[in-house]
């Protein structure tokens, strides 16, 4: 038994004891709660989004999923979403980063359009060169010329006949305004010297579809969404945008649109990445580091290069070099552009 001076003792005692504890346990459960939070705070610790501005199934949308499912075996396993942005050739997509968060978890994948959108669009909401940090740099990508499985042309000549015959009728695809296939159509009706009526989609996905059920004649488009369709005889291919035929095994056997006669007909798309201006540079390098291993993860080399992707391997992989290679597109395409809209729209 505890005698009642002792009683009184402990009594006076306990509650402080009980203070000190509770103290002891909010001091623990503070340091609890403070680690996991630095944890999260350590780049990245939630979903990272990376907008398209194109419409899901196309050739951007592809080297987005692909490089997302790879790059994120090298971010911790974070989860990459996809989201299509799209509409007005690819500029509500890359507006939308640009006026994100500049926290690494909003990124834009775009192609050739960074170079082209400033000479094809009026009044863009955004500036290429301010705007955005760059992230690197992914692929090149040649292009295809090819038509609606009914046409009566079944190669470039007897596709030249049929154009001369058809003049005022000819409808042509592309993703917008802007767009690699805008870019590429562009160069196409200037080197024929006939207007075509620009039919355009939300991305290439739709309008292949609409190639493909005849409702359009003529698409210009990246080989990563050409070459299934080429090969599966969905679509008739006319000519290869490059200087050189393409080894790619449905393509091999295509000529160049320059062998067919069109000169200086050469344009090649290339894809990178870009976070809001203002992202951390530790973040920009986290992403430009999981970039570079996954150029070099061969399950995504392999997917590349069977539909004519070439990774890129040299310094624009660097995001400084990225952003010169950028610049001197912008400065390459202006004049070109400017000709070619001399004579069509
Ligand atoms: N290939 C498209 C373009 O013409 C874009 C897309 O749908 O990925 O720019």
């Amino acid at each position: 038994m505890i005698p009642f001076s002792e009683c009184a003792v402990r009594a006076r005692v306990q509650p402080r004891r009980t203070l000190l504890r509770l103290l002891g346990a909010v001091a623990a459960l503070s340091t609890l709660g403070t680690a996991p939070l630095f944890a999260a705070d350590a780049y990245p610790s939630r979903p990272i989004t990376i907008i398209v501005p194109y419409a899901a199934g196309g050739p951007t949308d592809r080297v987005a999923r692909d490089l997302g499912e790879t790059m994120r075996k090298h971010l911790g396993n974070v989860s990459i979403i996809v989201e299509n942005a799209v509409g007005a050739g690819s500029s509500i997509g890359s507006n939308k980063v640009a006026k994100a968060a500049p926290d690494g978890y909003t990124i834009l994948l775009n192609h050739i359009s960074m170079a082209t959108m400033p000479n094809l669009l009026h009044n863009m909401p955004f500036k290429i060169e301010s705007d955005f940090e760059y992230l690197g740099m992914i692929n090149e990508v040649p292009m295809t010329l090819i038509g609606r499985p009914t046409l009566p042309a079944k190669n470039y000549k007897e596709l030249a006949g049929w154009i001369n015959q058809n003049k005022g009728k000819i409808n042509l695809g592309n993703a917008g305004v802007g767009s690699a296939s805008h870019l590429c159509g562009l160069l196409f009706q200037n080197a024929v010297h006939i207007d075509m009526i620009s039919v355009p989609y939300k991305g290439t996905a739709p309008a292949m579809t609409d190639l493909m059920g005849g409702q359009i004649d003529l698409m210009c488009d990246q080989t990563t969404n050409t070459s299934t369709m080429i090969e599966a005889k969905k679509v008739i291919p006319y000519g290869v945008t490059t200087a050189k035929r393409l080894t790619t095994p449905a393509l091999k056997d295509l000529p160049t649109l320059e062998e067919s006669g069109l000169k200086n007909f050469e344009i090649s798309i290339w894809h990178g990445l870009y976070a809001p201006k203002g992202t951390p540079a530790d973040v920009v390098a986290k992403i430009n580091g999981a970039l570079k291993a996954s150029l070099k993860d061969p399950e995504f080399m392999k997917k590349e290069e069977a539909l004519g992707a070439v990774i890129i391997t040299d310094k624009r992989v660097e995001p400084a070099e990225h952003k010169k290679f950028v610049m001197s597109e912008i400065a390459k395409w202006s004049p070109i552009i400017a000709a070619a809209k001399e004579y069509v729209d």
